[in-house]
């Protein structure tokens, strides 16, 4: 008997299917694209349960003929070319014809259609390539999309699905960028019936980047205008204050296609990399029109390659693009306006503010913005706690003897037969440390009220990586509250991270969540209590004896007593006998 067969019709459009919808998120897109191709000025993205469950997308478009219904599901079946030469010049976003397809070979889709010149609309239903139903109904213009139960008959296919808040983010990317790209389209992203953001459609780069990104980042934008020999880039580069810790927001597309090119990024972070600190990313949404004469496009099911003809010169003018657009603002008027109300230490925290460092471009100060007045959004602080200086304990049963200081710095110190030189500020900063880390694990410590609190504004990656971590942050100390839009309020914190920046901690913690990465707990508290001791750590605080005595006590006492969070030793030891073979007293 033959061990060779056929794959079966359905089971060939499953597989192709596979190469185009990969996750829910490459629904979301090609149907997203399908309804700007339409010319929708107005399109609804909703989806649920990380778009397994549902995604629904709602335009104002063309719509689709009756009779063009059972075809537009028909494997390259395509209104947009007719023979393979079209592709070069294609303007459209799809143009392979295999994206209903495919939809439709690995879920149940329902399409909800009606053209300006129909009276009565259209509903057609197809699961897993099969046709259901089709019926005249009434309609408004326009398309929707119903796409249910992604994968239910590929099982092998849905176990490669990440978590739901996985989904969610890559959802997400896709509808920011996708909106991004179309600051013409008025686009509402609706993530479990909530209102993620919602673009006006009144074509404002500007206004979209407000919508996704919201009002701080907006506020700090550098507008980017480049026209030259076959390339033009138009869009907004971050200042430094908001750069980034990843490459995730630098963001380009290219001939109106989100592109990811190593070229770019690299010529990008180039032309930043003496305005930002190390380890900094830019952020940017830049419009790159390239000659397509220059460019060598390769098109893959899910990935398109772009190669330049001439990269050198590209990234040549990106580079001084990017140069000129930074050195050429007065960045100083910003630091300076930097702390509003919103920044400002909290009031029991006597600690200032490292203020970021950044070099300076060599063009001097042009003109001064006027300050902007920051919105004060919530009450002024009533009354002022303070949080008095933590007194150290001097133990009565002490082995150790203080010898003396060297340098304001180091203490010498004899203990159980040994020579300690330590470091007065690693030892201060690593008891610190460990307090902080094991109060926080043990759950020892109080919720203390921030006035007034502090609001923070997510984007809607961050605000999904809120929604699952707030239980971790309330059980940390954090009393958090949303607070209308994509804004969350800080109304507490634990009293032994007081000092700490709430912002800039519970943000690195969200866009780590949003990121896909777990937090392990014991992670996040070593991550809170680096924060803190950096804010707290005075240098060149002169200790008294006594309070050197205790501090040593509980330095030596800690299970790793040798070396600061950071790394650095804490102490240099040297037993008895050590010193006396360096005397030649032992042999
Ligand atoms: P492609 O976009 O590559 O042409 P698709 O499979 O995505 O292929 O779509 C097939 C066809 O269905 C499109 O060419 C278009 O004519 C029609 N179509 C799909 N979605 C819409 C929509 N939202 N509004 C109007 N027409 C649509
Ligand atoms: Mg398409």
């Amino acid at each position: 008997m033959s061990i060779i067969h056929v794959l079966d019709q359905a089971t060939i459009n499953q597989i192709a299917a596979g190469e185009v919808i990969d996750r829910p998120s490459s629904v979301v897109k090609e149907l997203v694209e399908n309804a700007i191709d339409a010319k929708a000025s107005v399109v609804t993205i909703e989806i649920k349960e990380g778009g397994q469950k549902l995604i629904r997308i709602t335009d104002n478009g063309s719509g689709i003929l009756k009779d063009d219904l059972s075809i537009a599901f028909k494997r390259h079946a395509t209104s947009k070319i007719v023979k393979a030469e079209d592709l070069v010049s294609v303007g459209s976003l799809g143009f392979r014809g295999e994206a209903l397809s495919s939809i439709a070979a690995i879920a149940k889709v329902e399409v909800i259609t009606k053209t300006k010149e129909d009276f009565m609309g259209n509903r057609y239903v197809i699961e897993g390539g099969i046709e259901k139903e089709c019926e005249e109904i009434g309609a408004p213009d326009g398309t929707t999309f119903l796409v249910r139960d992604i994968f239910f008959n590929t099982p092998a296919r849905q176990k490669f699905l990440k978590s739901v808040s996985s989904e969610t983010s890559h959802i997400s990317d896709i509808v920011e960028r996708l909106a991004l790209s179309h600051p013409e389209v008025s686009i509402r992203f609706i993530v479990n019936g909530q209102n993620r953001f919602h673009t006006s459609g009144n074509n404002r780069l500007k206004d979209v980047i407000y919508s996704i990104y919201g009002r701080d980042i907006a506020k700090q934008l550098l507008e980017v205008n480049l026209e030259k020999e076959d390339l033009k880039i138009t869009g907004y580069l971050g200042k430094p204050q908001v750069a980034k810790t990843n490459r995730s927001y630098e963001i380009y597309f290219i001939n109106g296609r989100y592109i990811k090119s190593k070229m770019i990024s690299e010529s990008l972070e180039e032309g930043c990399r003496t305005f930002l600190m190390q380890h900094r990313f830019p952020f940017c949404v830049l419009h790159m029109e390239i000659n397509r004469e220059r460019l060598d496009v390769n098109v893959h099911p899910s990935k398109m390659e772009l190669r330049f003809q001439n990269p050198e010169y590209f990234s040549e003018q990106i580079i001084s693009c990017v140069k000129q657009t930074l050195g050429g603002n007065d960045l100083i008027p910003e630091t300076k306006i930097e702390p509003t109300v919103i920044k400002e230490e909290p009031v029991y925290n006597p600690a200032p503010k490292p203020i970021p460092e950044f070099k300076l471009p060599p063009i001097p100060p042009k003109k001064i913005e006027p300050i902007e007045k920051p919105k004060v959004v919530v009450p002024k602080p009533e009354s002022k706690i303070v949080k008095p200086e933590p007194k150290l304990v001097i133990p009565p049963a002490s082995k150790i003897r203080l010898v003396g200081q060297l340098f304001d710095t180091y203490w010498v110190v004899e203990y159980e037969g040994e020579c300690l030189i330590i470091d007065q500020h690693a030892a201060h900063e690593k008891v610190m440390y460990e307090e902080i880390v094991e109060s926080l694990s043990t759950r020892k410590f109080q919720m203390q009220q921030l006035l007034p609190p502090r609001i923070i504004t997510l984007t809607p990656k961050q605000r999904t990586s809120y929604e699952q971590l707030n239980p971790f942050l309330s059980e940390m100390g954090f009393e958090v509250e949303p607070f209308g839009g994509s804004e969350i309020a800080v109304y507490g914190m634990p009293d032994n991270l007081i000092g700490i920046e709430p912002e800039e901690f519970l943000v690195g913690l969200l866009d780590r969540g949003s990121e896909g990465k777990k937090w392990v707990p014991e992670e996040v508290y070593e991550r809170a209590a680096t924060m803190a001791c950096k804010a707290a750590i005075k240098g060149n605080h002169r200790l008294s004896e006594q309070e050197a005595k205790a501090l040593f006590e509980k330095l030596v006492n800690l299970k790793n007593p040798y070396t600061c969070p950071h790394g650095r030793p804490t102490m240099i030891r040297m037993t008895q006998r050590e010193l006396e073979k360096k005397f030649k007293r032992v042999l």
